[in-house]
């Protein structure tokens, strides 16, 4: 499928002649949607609905064709929980005047079957409960998700003048931050017919690109023809694979749908759910090389038809284990060795009480062996607040025994 790139390169050159003359625009994108003029984008929100008009604005600037229920928008109700412990739903009605959307833009090249690509847009205002600092200040969400949004901008804006086998969606999900609400309304109410949709690429958190290049790639195992083809591609990437279709972000939803899906994630840092995820720290040279990287992806995959899909392995457990405790760690979604790798400590709370540190790599809590992320959070779900339990860690490849309460 090398004419395909070959032709991308010519509409690039070319493109006078085409409606859409591609221009790079990631960085206005994240600094314009990382504005405090959005107040933090939190759904329900005014905030939110500004940054929605944005992004029909840019959809329609790129012209991309409507595919919401109203124009570009999907607008949908939810309602907060009462519980502190739970989180918001859809609703049926409109009775709490909570209102979100998502913001949906479709090139038609009138193929049978629809790749999506997918991104959340929302994120936490002044700080909701997800937020792990104490002040109340804007949270600009750079890296969550202007970033994510630029990217699917930037491949609406490349894809727009190819002939390809496949439509394309493009998907602003609204109420990520409150539990995949737009993405889940979505699928329940696909504005697309879901037995069409080949696969779904997601993305959350592409803007921190370390100097390594490191990029976790989740889902893996949702098609036997994706590990080959995000191999046989990457020419720059350290690519950490997860084989899950799940996880804590929009292409869940999908993947719940038996859609193969894929999520790219360039990793957790000390500024993630703060105040200071902003502008400045997010690295653009990064943004691109991932946007060319995808692009490649789906020229590889143009025709190879409709992908099989598969179930990964942890498809009983639907979710991810309940807690009632947290150490108040940040994981390192990069780490592949045996442990959990810890890439921030959150003030006040058990482990940093305890004095454990960033860098630390759990490897026991109690009795039992922590192996990943996964059995981390399997052996959390077994303990209740005020438990006392020892935490063995690997500090400079000594165990240290550490002791702590929940
Ligand atoms: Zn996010």
């Amino acid at each position: 499928m090398k004419l395909f790139i070959k032709f991308i390169f010519l509409t690039l050159l070319f493109s006078c002649s085409e409606n859409y003359v591609y221009e790079n625009k990631l960085e206005f994108d994240v600094k314009n949607l990382s504005d405090d003029k959005y107040e933090g984008r939190e759904a329900g929100k005014n905030g939110e609905k500004e940054a929605a008009k944005y992004i029909e604005s840019r959809f329609k600037e790129i012209g991309l064709l409507p595919k919401g229920t109203e124009e570009f928008i999907q607008p949908f109700n939810f309602k907060n929980s009462s519980n502190p412990h739970s989180r918001a739903t859809i609703a049926e009605d409109n009775s709490d005047g909570l209102i979100s959307s998502n913001v949906i833009g479709f090139i038609d090249n009138k193929s049978e079957t629809t790749v999506v690509f997918g991104a959340h847009y929302d994120h936490l205002g002044f700080g909701n409960s997800s937020s792990l600092s104490s002040e109340k200040e804007i949270h600009n969400g750079a890296d969550d998700n202007a970033s994510g949004i630029a990217i699917i901008l930037d491949l609406a804006s490349k894809l727009i003048n190819i002939d390809a086998s496949n439509n394309y969606l493009f998907i602003a999900f609204g109420a990520e931050e409150l539990g995949l609400l737009g993405s889940n309304y979505f699928n329940k109410y696909p504005t697309v017919d879901l037995e069409f949709i080949n696969y779904m690429f997601n993305f959350d958190m592409v803007g921190r690109l370390n100097d390594q290049n490191n990029l976790a790639i989740y889902g893996t195992g949702t098609s036997p023809i994706f590990k080959q083809t995000i191999l046989s591609n990457n020419k720059e990437f350290k690519i950490t694979e997860h084989e899950s279709g799940q996880g804590p972000s929009d292409h869940t939803s999908f993947y719940l749908s038996d859609i193969p899906v894929l999520h790219f994630f360039t990793g957790q840092h000390s500024e993630y759910h703060k105040p200071t995820d902003d502008f400045e720290l997010i690295n653009f040279e990064g943004l691109e090389k991932i946007s060319n990287y995808i692009i490649e992806l789906v020229d590889d995959l143009d025709d190879n038809g409709k992908l099989k899909f598969k179930k990964t392995r942890d498809e009983n457990s639907r979710m991810s284990p309940k807690f009632s405790v947290t150490l108040g760690v940040m994981p390192d979604y990069l780490f592949d060795g045996k442990g959990m790798k810890i890439d921030g400590v959150s003030s006040d709370k058990p482990a940093e009480k305890g004095g454990i540190l960033k860098g630390d790599i759990v490897i026991q809590i109690d009795k039992y062996d922590i192996e990943n992320m996964m059995s981390y959070m399997e052996t959390l779900s077994k303990f209740k607040k005020g438990d006392k339990v020892t935490v063995s860690v690997l500090r400079n490849s000594k165990i240290e025994k550490i002791n702590i309460e929940f």
